[in-house]
């Protein structure tokens, strides 16, 4: 299981290839999240409690795309993230902007 930050509280967001959620997740509902928002611009990470209805980023003002489980989005990212990582390998510095949000803390 892949784990994200929420951009704004102290969740976790669940990204698991279940096609239910991952367990562990669905079983603490407080501390994580499984279905959540994704920025398509600035890339943030936002839960379903921080987005609610809105389709709109907090963080930049953009459209952002909802992720449920069972969507594909665990296979897409694990696609981004091998591909990120093959290119980091190869010395590109194309990637880094995506490494570096996926590891940034706030
Ligand atoms: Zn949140
Ligand atoms: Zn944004």
């Amino acid at each position: 299981m892949t784990v994200l930050g929420c951009k704004l509280c102290q969740r976790f967001i669940s990204v698991s290839h279940c096609p239910e959620g991952n367990p562990v997740a669905l079983e603490d509902p407080e501390k994580w999240s499984i279905i959540f928002a994704e920025c398509q611009k600035c890339g943030a990470y936002i839960c379903d409690r921080c987005i609610g209805n809105s389709r709109e980023c907090p963080v930049c003002g953009s459209v952002v795309k909802i992720h449920r489980p069972g969507d594909g989005f665990a296979a897409e990212f694990d696609q981004r993230f091998q591909e990120g990582f093959r290119e980091i390998a190869g010395r590109s510095t194309d990637r880094r902007p995506f490494f570096s949000r996926l590891f940034r803390r706030s």
